[in-house]
Order: C-alpha cells, then sequence, then structure tokens
C-alpha cells in the first residue's frame, strides 16, 4: 500500500510517498482503509521536528482517520468488518496518512452515514479539542457568552457549532469576508474580523459591557494581553493555540477574578475521550455538529496540504483523500 514516510525532521518536502508492507491488526485493534485523513497544524510542528513531541523516525503522520474496517483483531467489540468509521488516533507505530492504518479499538468511533468521509476526518483533533477546551477546562454553561478567536479554522468551527447547539452565545472571528461569512453560517450570534484594527472593541458593547465569560484563544501571542480586557468577572480563556511569545499585564486577571487556562489533547484521559466522542457522535447523528471541509487533496499532495494548513484564511479543514 502506499503512505507518507518521513525520514527525517526538516521542511514539508520530507514526507514522502513510499510503498510499505499492509499492516495487520493485533488484539483489540482494526484495520481502517482510510478513505479521508484530517490534515491538523501540530502535524506541521511536529514534522518541522520543532515540536516538544517527537515520534522515533521514520513515521508516518495523521491522527484523524475516516473509512471503513477492513479486518479485526481478536477481543474487538465495538466495531465490525464493513463499518464506516472515524478515528482519533491510530496505534502506536501506525499514522493516518497511508491507504490503511491500524486503530486501537477505544480511538474508533460510528460515523453516521449523513456525513462524507472527509467530514469523518475532520471529526477528532478539531471536535475533540473544542469539546474539552469549553466544558472540561472552561467549564462553560448555557447561557453563558464565549468569544471563539479563531472560529474559521478546523478548532474553531467545531466550537462554534458545539457552544451554540449547547445554548451558549457565540462571538466568533475570522481574518477574512468569506471566514467571516463561513462562521455566521455555523451558527454564530456575532462574527468580527479580527484584521479590522479596531473589533476587540467591538466586543464590550456585544456583551452589555459586561464581557465574555470564555474565550478560546487560537493565537494566544498575539491576542491574550486583549482577551483579558474583554473577560466577564469570572471569566476563563483556554490557550488552544500559540505560536510565539506574549507580554500580559496580570493585573487584568487579577482584577476580574479571571483564569487562563492551557489546554491539550495529549492530556485527554481514557474517560474523558470516551465521554468527548459519546457527545461528538449524538451531535454528528442529530445534525448538530456538521464539519465543513475547506480543501480535498490526494494523499500524495501532502507536501502542499501542509503548506496551506499553515497560511492564513482558513475556511474548514484540509483532508487528505487515498486513491
Ligand atoms: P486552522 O484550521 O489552521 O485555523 C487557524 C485559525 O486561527 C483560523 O481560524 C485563523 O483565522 C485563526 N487566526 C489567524 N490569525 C488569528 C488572529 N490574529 N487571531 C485569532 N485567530 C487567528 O487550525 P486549527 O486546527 O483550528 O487549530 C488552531 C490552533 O490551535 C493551531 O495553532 C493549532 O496548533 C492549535 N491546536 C491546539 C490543540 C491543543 O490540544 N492545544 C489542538 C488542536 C489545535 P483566519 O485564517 O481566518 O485568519
Amino acid at each position: 500500500m502506499k503512505a507518507i514516510v518521513v525520514r527525517e525532521f526538516g521542511p514539508a518536502e520530507v514526507m514522502k510517498l513510499e510503498e510499505v508492507p499492509n499492516p495487520s491488526p493485533g488484539p483489540g485493534q482494526l484495520l481502517v482503509r482510510v478513505r479521508a485523513v484530517g490534515v491538523n497544524p501540530v502535524e506541521v510542528y511536529v514534522r518541522s521536528g520543532a515540536y516538544a513531541r517527537k515520534p522515533s523516525l521514520p513515521y508516518t503522520p495523521g491522527t484523524d482517520v475516516a473509512g471503513i474496517v477492513e479486518a479485526m483483531g481478536p477481543d474487538v467489540t465495538r466495531a465490525n468488518n464493513g463499518d464506516r468509521v472515524y478515528a482519533h488516533g491510530t496505534a502506536a507505530g501506525y499514522g493516518g496518512y497511508a491507504e490503511r492504518t491500524v486503530c486501537d479499538q477505544s480511538q474508533v468511533h460510528p460515523l453516521p452515514a449523513r456525513l462524507s468521509f472527509a467530514q469523518g476526518a475532520a471529526v477528532g483533533v478539531p471536535y475533540g479539542t473544542a469539546w474539552r477546551a469549553l466544558f472540561v477546562r472552561a467549564q462553560a454553561r448555557p447561557g453563558e457568552t464565549v468569544l471563539i478567536h479563531g472560529a474559521s479554522g478546523g478548532v474553531g468551527i467545531a466550537a462554534t457549532q458545539i457552544a451554540r447547539a449547547y445554548g451558549l452565545r457565540v462571538i466568533g472571528t475570522a481574518g477574512t469576508d468569506k471566514g467571516v461569512t463561513l462562521v455566521r453560517e455555523q451558527g454564530a450570534h456575532e462574527v468580527l474580523n479580527h484584521r479590522d484594527a479596531d473589533y476587540m472593541a467591538r466586543i464590550m458593547p456585544l456583551t452589555g459591557s459586561r464581557g465574555v465569560d470564555v474565550i478560546l484563544e487560537m493565537l494566544a501571542n498575539v491576542n491574550l494581553d486583549r482577551d483579558l480586557e474583554v473577560l466577564a468577572p469570572g471569566g476563563r480563556v483556554v490557550v488552544v493555540g500559540n505560536r510565539g511569545r506574549v507580554e500580559i499585564d496580570p493585573r487584568k486577571i487579577m482584577s476580574k477574578d479571571g483564569t487562563v487556562l492551557g489546554m491539550t489533547m495529549f492530556s485527554a484521559t481514557a474517560e474523558e475521550l470516551r465521554a468527548i466522542h459519546a457527545a461528538l457522535v449524538a451531535g454528528l447523528e442529530n445534525g448538530t455538529l456538521n464539519p465543513v471541509i475547506g480543501r480535498e487533496l490526494p494523499l500524495a499532495q501532502a507536501v502542499q496540504a501542509h503548506g496551506a494548513v499553515m497560511e492564513a484564511g482558513a475556511f474548514g479543514k484540509i483532508v487528505l483523500i487515498p486513491t
């Protein structure tokens, strides 16, 4: 089968499409014929070698696959051959940028017929991150207001749909007119363009001068200090994304009884992941959650996909399609 293989850390070009042996599932594992795999920014950081977590070389990137169960190892109770599934993660030593991959059964969830495989490949990291940031970290409650700072990308669209379905008031931001329209279509009550010079000044008036209860921050190194100015009393900022250093005035946290929380999906416990995916599957089934696909590229164009996921002007997910 064909798979993307990384033999050294470095620029996108270190990803090569190679012929590799077909994998076979062990006990409690499934072989998934990959029909689509999501591209996440973290895969770019890891491939570059700059990320704290490094897989041993060589490796195949990719955690968010959707496809068909083709074979099962012993002791699998959660799926059957032929099932449509999405997976959040692959078994140790395997990756999703491939025609086939192996997943532990706990990583695999049913993909409702109403969704495409590309949409299934947009669920794992983005929707898992959004759900954990909102409910595990920020403890968001219906009736509260959330600012989704960077709502046009994979995590932001997921957070917009989840927060809206849960009864939060949603203010989203995007960096292009197209992105602003997209975020509004996903259910945000208000959408601002984070490239407009005065957009942060418009947030307090939108909340009756009270501020926002929760902020999901996709680019903390740019926004964190100004986020603290629009927090409601008792407000919580969750740092989801960050690409550099930032200076903040801690007095702004103090004066609001505020909280700045970190968040990484790598810390999610097995119990959290069970709850998260039970909630997500319910939303995917009942139609409240609808992953948005911005671009589909052939698996052979993984290099271009890694370039595209780091560009401004996000519009949903970028997914790779094996032939
Ligand atoms: P993505 O699809 O590439 O989206 C990036 C988002 O950031 C877009 O909405 C983009 O908006 C927005 N953005 C760009 N400039 C911004 C600014 N100045 N202020 C606010 N937002 C801005 O990426 P993603 O998959 O959604 O991930 C978002 C971030 O979270 C990434 O940094 C990623 O590494 C991180 N992340 C962290 C975790 C975790 O566990 N902590 C998990 C998943 C992702 P425009 O392009 O419209 O300007």
